[in-house]
């Protein structure tokens, strides 16, 4: 039986000329977390996105809870399968991103419920409870019928949380959650997502908070240039970091929290 959630085998995607990742294999067991740090244009958005599957690599295999993204097999061959069924795999794969991408026009509640509704994941009133629970969870259970315009940048961006969870995602991939943040609101995103680790969700969560990775994080992989440069415990990549291109980048980030709390 194989454990992994996610599964990347040799992973080539290529924009036009430039091949942006060049060889990626990885894999997150179940109920851990692997936090992804590199350089800006290292590729790390682009795994990401490969990984649900909203790009599509031109080498390499991804699987998410042992099924292949994006293709069935049928002997031999793999075809691509039609898009509905890509839609449905990709509810599998919980995303957020940096700017929330929240409904405006929606309230909080209806934000959260939208997407499972859609996909006929419950009746109303059901997925309506499962929004309030993680509403809750998430520390909004007074915000619920307010607007995301209402809501400061930390609110919506856990708002966001809440919605992707609603789809009982198999991982919940987070692309710099709190980077478009003012500094006083990254805490509070940040401890739901250390939440939810405690919990035992499965993540991948691209970060440039190198003591979050470091509390959050089974496995932290260095990526640079399209390619792993190395991966392990936190303990060992953040420090003990054997290539020098890690040594540079952790250099330049700040060793301690700069808005740690008190
Ligand atoms: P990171 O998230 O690590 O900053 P990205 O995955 O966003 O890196 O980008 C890696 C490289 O791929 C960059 O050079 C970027 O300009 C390029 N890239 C990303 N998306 C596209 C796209 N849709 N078309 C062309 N180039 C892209
Ligand atoms: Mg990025």
């Amino acid at each position: 039986m194989n454990e992994s959630t996610v599964d990347m085998r040799d992973i080539h995607k290529r924009f036009g000329a430039v091949e942006v990742l060049r060889g990626v294999d990885f894999q997150v067991r179940r109920g851990e977390v692997a936090a992804l740090l590199g350089p800006s244009g290292s590729g790390k958005s682009t795994l990401l996105r490969v990984l649900n599957h909203l790009e599509r690599a031109e080498r390499g295999r991804v699987s998410i809870d042992g099924e292949l993204m994006g293709y069935h097999r049928s002997g031999s061959r793999l075809h691509e399968l039609k898009e509905k069924d890509i839609l449905r795999q990709r509810r599998k794969v919980g995303f957020v991103f940096q700017n929330f991408n929240l409904f405006p026009h929606l309230t909080v509640l209806d934000n959260v419920v939208e997407a499972p509704l859609a996909a006929r994941l419950g009746s109303k009133a059901e997925l309506r409870e499962v929004a309030r629970t993680l509403l809750s969870r998430v520390g909004l259970a007074d915000k619920i019928q307010a607007y995301p315009g209402q809501l400061s940048g930390g609110q919506q961006q856990r708002v966001a949380i809440a919605r992707a969870l609603a789809q009982r995602p198999k991982v919940l991939l987070l692309d710099e959650p709190t980077s478009a943040l003012d500094p006083e609101l990254v805490d509070e995103v940040l401890d739901v997502i250390k939440d939810l680790a405690r919990a035992g969700t499965t993540m991948v969560v691209v970060t440039h908070e190198i003591e979050f990775a470091r509390e959050v994080a089974d496995t932290i992989i260095f990526m640079d240039g399209g390619v792993i440069i190395e991966q392990g415990p936190p303990s060992e990549i953040l420090d003990h970091p054997q290539h020098f291109r890690t040594r540079a980048f952790l250099s330049k980030a700040p060793l301690s929290p700069p808005h740690s709390k008190e």
